[in-house]
């Protein structure tokens, strides 16, 4: 007797799309196969419709605890349920204080306890304070650890080669990943110094302070790190594809290092912040329109292959230009909710790519980097029954009122596309159906990975 039976759907796997039955009990995947419906207490109908793994966004920021204000974990994660994300990867850096040691963590698992609709893990901080802090840390659950070598805000840190070399020593020790914001420092300070004086700077000024050679400085930096000492580095949102092919090289070489991408450097170029503004502001920032397809060919290849949100919600008025000038306005976009419909929209309708890319890119491969997998990330016996209904020929827009988000923000607000997440299910728990009024319920749970 099974929990659950989804049956009749196309089920996406990393290789391949077979049309089977899934059975589900106490909330994993138990048998995939021809499943006699008589043998379940629930059924769920998924004729003409794909199966997909719930998606793993590993790079979101819900502020929780800290500033809630701009996101929590009820709104982020009942954002996530719509979208078809059944795991969140929580960033350490918006906290009060950031994820730096075990009494951060264990103050953030209190407070997080029942307040999440989806299933949960957390960045820790690497800061050169918490050095001797990041191996409790991993004990704790932490998946990976995040290093800034960007200009950053004051709740966090720059840290320089010589505090990376020590970082990557301790995560050396159990193998852990560290992630990196890959911008570098000086250059960009260089270049803001000179708008210094200036008033009433444009979206140009903005973008010239943050040039692509920033990005490459950064990363190079980190490829000469990994290879000195051979600790794993995970590069965060790469935004130009010579960033890419520097990650390409590494990665040929046999250096351990992963990098993701993020939908609005796929969809959306510079011209965009210079005719719209605020809300298409982001760090490393959207670059020049012909570098798009270029950067879609490292996704398909999967040199990029993790796509994430880096859900970075505000309150409207931090957006505000004529209030904080481009620089000191928010920089970030909120896409955790529409990470899945876009891809499928931009990847699979567009440019005719397998859906088995979806797969792989937004559940498989982040599950397996981040070390989920087993746990989440497949459709696979053994697995946790999380699962996407997604009905392929369903047409959408974006509209304000549609984001379940805290603030109803966002840069792809006016995308319209086909093919929509209709039923996301947590461990063999429905938690949305589109188009229902769903109540939220939040029995999602801090995931550790298995060593
Ligand atoms: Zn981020």
């Amino acid at each position: 007797m099974y929990d659950l039976i989804v049956s009749g759907g196309k089920i996406v796997l990393e290789e391949r799309i077979v049309r089977a039955d899934i059975g589900v009990k106490e909330g994993k995947i138990v048998a995939i196969g021809e499943l006699s419906s008589c043998l379940a207490t629930e059924i769920v109908d998924a004729r003409g419709k794909y199966i997909f793994p719930g998606l793993v966004d590993c790079h979101v920021h819900l502020n929780d605890p800290g500033f809630t204000w701009r996101e929590d974990f009820c709104t982020g994660t009942s954002a996530a349920a719509a979208g078809g994300v059944t795991t969140v990867i929580d960033m350490p850096l918006q906290n009060e204080p950031p994820l730096f040691n075990l009494d951060a963590f264990s103050k953030k698992a209190r407070v997080l306890s029942g307040r999440s609709a989806v299933d949960y893990a957390f960045w820790g901080a690497a800061l050169n304070y918490n050095i001797n802090d990041i191996k409790e840390l991993h004990k704790a659950g932490c998946v990976a650890y995040k290093i800034f070598l960007a200009p950053v805000s004051e709740d966090y840190q720059t840290l320089g080669e010589d505090t990376v070399a020590r970082v990557f020593k301790e995560t050396l020790q159990f193998n852990g990943l560290v992630g990196f914001h890959a911008e570098d420092y000086y250059t960009i300070k260089k270049e803001e110094n000179k708008f210094l004086n200036k008033e009433n700077c444009s979206w140009q000024d903005y973008l010239t302070t943050r040039p692509l050679s920033a990005e490459l400085t950064a990363v190079t930096n980190v490829i000469a790190l990994v290879r000195e000492t051979g600790a794993r580095a995970h590069i965060c949102h790469v935004s130009h594809p010579a960033v890419a092919a520097l990650i390409d090289f590494a990665q040929r070489e046999g250096l351990p290092i992963t990098a993701e991408t993020c939908m609005h450097y796929l969809v959306f170029s510079s011209t965009d912040l210079l005719a719209k503004g605020a809300f298409f502001k982001c760090a490393p920032p959207l670059r020049e329109v012909d570098c798009r397809e270029r950067l879609w060919n490292y996704v398909a290849n999967g040199v990029l292959s993790v796509i994430c949100s880096d859900h970075s919600p505000c309150r409207e008025d931090e957006k505000d230009v004529s209030l904080h000038g481009v620089f000191c306005a928010w920089g970030g976009i909120s896409g955790l909710q529409n990470t899945m419909q876009l891809f499928f929209e931009y990847a699979i309708n567009q440019r005719k790519y397998s859906p088995t890319l979806l797969s792989k890119a937004l559940s498989a491969n982040p599950a397996k980097i981040f070390g989920l997998y087993g746990q989440k990330g497949a459709v696979k016996i053994g697995f946790d029954a999380d699962l996407v209904i997604f009905d392929p020929l369903m047409p959408w827009i974006i509209t304000k009122d549609s984001l379940l988000y805290k603030n109803k923000i966002s840069a792809f607000i006016g995308l319209s596309g086909i093919g929509l997440p209709v039923r996301t299910i947590l461990r063999g728990k429905t938690i949305y159906i589109h188009g229902e009024d769903n109540a939220a319920f939040y029995n999602g749970c801090l995931v550790i990975p298995k060593d």
